[in-house]
């Protein structure tokens, strides 16, 4: 049986397509059994940026997931979120994740500064102003924040920063032990995302090596697709799952109102 999808995204956001129905109808024709729908977080001010809902927004998302709940019965669909982390946002998280009964949130890291959202195509450009291995570090202090802080479920596409094929050239080891060690002591998951396999990078986030550190910290891991058109729903799972038994995971977690359950994976 295949692991829930938890990571799959609205028209809300307004960079993606097919309406929630639509993802559901496709989970259930790939043979999922759950999803959960985690839409982009409004940020305090809804003129942040131009790729998420806004607050007034959060009420119809609820709602519109709920239809879909109502109309596609067989299907386990949760509601999540996909939170930015930002220092200093500490208390607009909270106050997003109280306004709500979410079955989990994702605690993601998107900007490394203020305007620069690493995986934005229109800001590629920004990477050639910058020296790699020093966005590398700064990127995982902040998830190591993100997991220190204990705020979410589990966290989104763990190595981002090599969307674009834009690689490290020293060994992070060190600084990924310590945010898998710190992940694992409060409890939160990482995703493995496939949404990197359609990108530059062409693997899952994370790594290989990364994920064989996560399973010797004793981190628990989720699948997510990070669909943004329902044709993406469940998106090489099989593949994602080829990977993490060969590498000696055999359960992963579902969530339910933020509690977990253990997945029997294999
Ligand atoms: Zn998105
Ligand atoms: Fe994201
Ligand atoms: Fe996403
Ligand atoms: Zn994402």
């Amino acid at each position: 049986m295949l692991p829930p999808d938890y990571h799959m995204h609205t028209p809300l956001c307004q960079h993606a397509t097919g309406e929630p129905y639509e993802y559901a109808i496709t989970a259930l024709k790939n043979g999922l059994t759950e999803i959960g729908f985690s839409d982009h977080a409004p940020m305090p001010q809804d003129n942040f940026d131009n790729w998420r809902m806004s607050y007034h927004q959060l009420d119809s998302y609820i709602d519109s997931i709920i239809q879909v709940q109502k109309k596609v019965p067989d299907l386990q669909i949760k509601i999540g979120l996909e939170i930015d982390f930002i220092p200093g946002c500490e208390d607009w998280i909270r106050s997003l994740i109280s306004r709500y009964s979410w079955d989990y949130v994702i605690g993601s890291v998107h900007y490394v500064e203020p305007g620069w959202d690493i995986d934005n195509p229109g800001k590629i450009h920004l990477w050639k102003k910058h020296d790699i291995n020093e966005i590398w570090i700064r990127y995982l202090e902040l998830v190591n924040a993100a997991a220190v802080s204990g705020l979410f479920d589990f966290i989104g596409h763990y190595d981002l920063p090599k969307k674009f094929g834009h690689r490290p050239t020293v060994d992070l080891s060190a600084h990924h032990k310590i945010v898998l060690l710190n992940a694992a002591k409060t409890n939160t998951a990482i995703e493995i995302n496939t949404a990197g396999l359609r990108k530059t990078c062409s693997e899952v986030y994370p790594s290989a090596d990364i994920l064989n550190l996560a399973l010797e910290s004793g981190v628990k891991i989720v699948f997510g697709s990070d669909a943004h058109s329902p044709d993406e729903v469940g998106f090489h799972f099989s593949e994602a799952l080829e990977l993490v038994k060969s590498l000696g995971f055999n359960s992963s977690v579902n969530f339910s109102k933020r509690n977990t359950t253990e997945f029997k994976l294999f």
